[in-house]
């Protein structure tokens, strides 16, 4: 099912004397979720991912704009007549039922034509407990599992009357690193044995690049990218984009485009051919830099990091906005640690340039 934002908005009255306009939650949302696709709604803490996910599920009601669930207009709906799942960070299970019980649940209380029998209740429950891979302790109770199968307990439970759109937020927020790596997997694969149309919401940019289709990346309110996550961190509209994917982090120097030719302090380098005149943004993500010894951008070699794979150089330089320069190079090159000062070229395509004023880039 596909879902469609139309000039989606939510405001909340201030509650802050010192600042009386409203807080403007989800800013003119208009963009289509693709059927059957996994999409992650990214964003700092407070940028309106838990809002926009309410108002798809129905928990909020948005001060303007409309939601389609296909071609029907859901604005006016009830959560219970959506026809979503909901997973939120905690896991919210009934402590004093089993897992069967837990499942079985969202099923009990169906009418018309949706009700059904004890058996195919059952059944449904079995299937979608064997799909999340708990098949095995449906008659525990949920203080008697660990974090992760809780969580997946939630997911069964949201899953059991095959919603036609499966909202999760933060749904991996309370789980150790390592069962946060496996559940992220677990639900990529869930995702895509159901089909379902399901909207992942994280502040973890690693998270939702590793597994979905497409991200919506947000701050403030605002929409600023769409994309598939590669696309995105290939492609980058502004700085704050630019910043927030990846890690190590984007590098990011002051610079100037002058006679179509980048300058950071003194040093020519990148051609920046059609670009106007002026003082830009030159960001650089640790990948795109190689030492060479003709390299045309020196740093100030602080350490060197050697991590199994990959080669940490860690340095600095007056024009770089992040204390620590990183690039990571192969450990095939060798590096004097004597030295204090290191060479580098820059790989073009992994250098974007932003517009110092507006901080959107310039191509
Ligand atoms: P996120 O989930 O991305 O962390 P939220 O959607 O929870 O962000 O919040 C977005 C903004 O809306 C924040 O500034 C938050 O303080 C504000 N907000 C959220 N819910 C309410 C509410 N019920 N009343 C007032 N302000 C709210
Ligand atoms: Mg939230």
């Amino acid at each position: 099912m596909k879902v469609v934002l139309k000039n989606l908005t939510k405001r909340f009255p201030s509650r802050d004397k010192k600042h009386p306009e409203d807080v403007i939650a989800v800013n003119d949302f208009d963009f289509t979720i693709p059927d059957g696709k996994l999409i992650g709604l990214l964003g700092p803490s407070g940028c309106g991912k838990s809002t926009t996910l309410n108002l798809i599920s129905g928990l909020e009601k948005p001060t303007s704009g409309q939601i389609f669930f296909g071609e029907d207009d859901v604005t006016k709906l009830p959560p219970e007549n959506r026809g979503i799942g909901l997973v939120f960070q905690n896991y919210a299970l009934y402590p004093h039922l089993t897992v069967r019980q837990n499942i079985l649940f969202p099923l009990q209380n169906l009418k018309g034509d949706a009700k059904m029998s004890k058996q195919q209740m059952e059944t449904a429950a079995l299937n979608v407990a064997k799909l999340v891979q708990i098949d095995g302790l449906m008659q525990r109770k949920p203080s008697e599992l660990s974090g992760g199968q809780q969580q997946r307990v939630a997911i069964a439970r949201a899953l059991v009357k095959m919603p036609k759109v499966l909202l999760l937020d933060e749904p991996l927020s309370n789980l150790d690193a390592r069962l946060r790596l496996q559940t992220r997997e677990e639900i990529r694969r869930i995702q895509k044995e159901t089909g379902i149309t399901t909207i992942f919401v994280t502040h973890d940019q690693e998270e939702a690049m590793s597994i979905c289709d497409l991200i919506v990346v947000m701050k403030d309110g605002v929409v600023n990218q769409i994309g598939a996550p590669q696309e995105v961190y290939d492609s980058p509209e502004n700085l704050f984009v630019a910043k927030f994917l990846g890690t190590p982090p984007i590098n990011v120097f002051e610079g100037r485009v002058k006679n179509g030719r980048v300058y950071i302090g003194e040093e020519d380098v990148l051609s920046a051919e059609g670009l106007t005149d002026g003082d830009v943004y030159v960001t650089v993500r640790p990948e795109g830099f190689k030492a060479e010894s003709d390299g045309v951008l020196s740093l100030d070699l602080e350490r060197i990091e050697v991590m199994g794979r990959d080669v940490s150089v860690i340095a600095h330089h007056t024009k770089s906005l992040n204390a620590d320069i990183r690039a990571i190079i192969s450990s095939d090159i060798s590096l004097d640690t004597g030295l204090s000062k290191v060479r580098f070229n820059l790989n073009p395509k992994k250098v974007f340039i932003f517009d110092k004023t507006t901080e959107k880039r310039l191509k």
